[in-house]
C-alpha cells in the first residue's frame, strides 16, 4: 500500500485490513513515498518521520510491516520503481498487489510507464466517501475495486485538526497522536 502517510490514519489502516482480507493477502507492505511529485505544492513532513509513524502505526499488526524502498530512493517516486524494487526483495514468485485510493487510481494514466505498471502488479483501488470511482477506462483485469467501511478521514484533515490545536485521538494510532506532539508536526 503506497501513500504518503502524513500521517497514517485509521482509513489507511481499516483499508488495508479489509483489502488483506478480500483477497487473502499474506502480508500488507506500507511504502511511504519519498520526495512526492504530485504534491510539490504542499510541504509535505520528512520521509523519516512519516516512514516512523507508519512504523509506529503497524507495529501490532503481525501481518503489516513497512518498506523504505520509496524513502531510500532517490528522486521522486514513480510507481514502476516501487514494484520493481519489491519484486526484488520479494521474488520472482509472489503475487503483487498494489493497493491505493480510488483518487490515486483515477491518475494512474499520468503515472510514468503506465502500461507496464499492470504487468507488475494486481491493482486494488479503495473507496473513501466522497470519492466515485469510474473503472471504465482500466484493464478490468488487472484492477479491481474495494469498498471499505466508510471512514470519512483523510491525513489532510488530521494535519489540519492539529494546526488548529483540535484532538486527532482515535483518527489515527494513539502512538502517531504522541509522536505528532513529541516531533511538533503540523503546527
Ligand atoms: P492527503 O489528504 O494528504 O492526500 P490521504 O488521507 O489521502 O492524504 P495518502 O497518504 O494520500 O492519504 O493516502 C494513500 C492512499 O490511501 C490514497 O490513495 C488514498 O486515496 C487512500 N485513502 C486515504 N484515506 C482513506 C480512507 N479514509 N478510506 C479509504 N482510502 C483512503
Ligand atoms: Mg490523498
Amino acid at each position: 500500500m503506497g501513500g504518503t502517510f502524513d500521517p497514517i490514519h485509521n482509513g489507511h489502516l481499516v483499508a488495508a485490513s479489509e483489502v488483506a482480507d478480500e483477497f487473502s493477502l499474506d502480508e500488507v507492505v506500507f511504502v511511504p513515498t519519498g520526495q512526492p511529485w504530485q504534491k510539490d505544492e504542499v510541504d509535505v513532513s520528512p520521509a523519516e518521520d512519516r516512514y516512523l509513524m507508519t512504523v509506529i502505526a503497524t507495529a501490532s499488526n503481525p501481518r503489516f510491516h513497512v518498506s523504505r524502498a520509496d524513502i531510500d530512493r532517490k528522486g521522486p517516486t514513480y510507481t514502476i520503481d516501487t514494484l520493481r524494487d519489491l519484486r526484488e526483495a520479494y521474488g520472482p514468485d509472489t503475487d503483487l498487489y498494489f493497493i491505493t485510493g480510488a483518487d490515486a487510481l483515477e491518475k494512474i494514466l499520468s503515472w510514468k510507464d503506465a502500461d507496464e505498471i499492470f504487468a507488475l502488479a494486481h491493482f486494488v483501488g479503495v473507496t473513501r466517501p466522497g470519492y466515485e470511482l469510474s473503472a471504465a477506462h482500466l484493464p478490468a483485469d488487472t484492477v479491481s475495486l474495494v469498498q471499505v467501511p466508510a471512514m470519512a478521514i483523510s491525513s489532510t484533515d488530521c494535519r489540519a485538526r492539529v494546526a488548529q490545536g483540535k484532538p486527532v485521538w482515535y483518527l489515527v494510532p494513539d502512538g502517531v497522536v504522541q509522536y505528532i506532539a513529541k516531533r511538533s508536526l503540523y503546527r
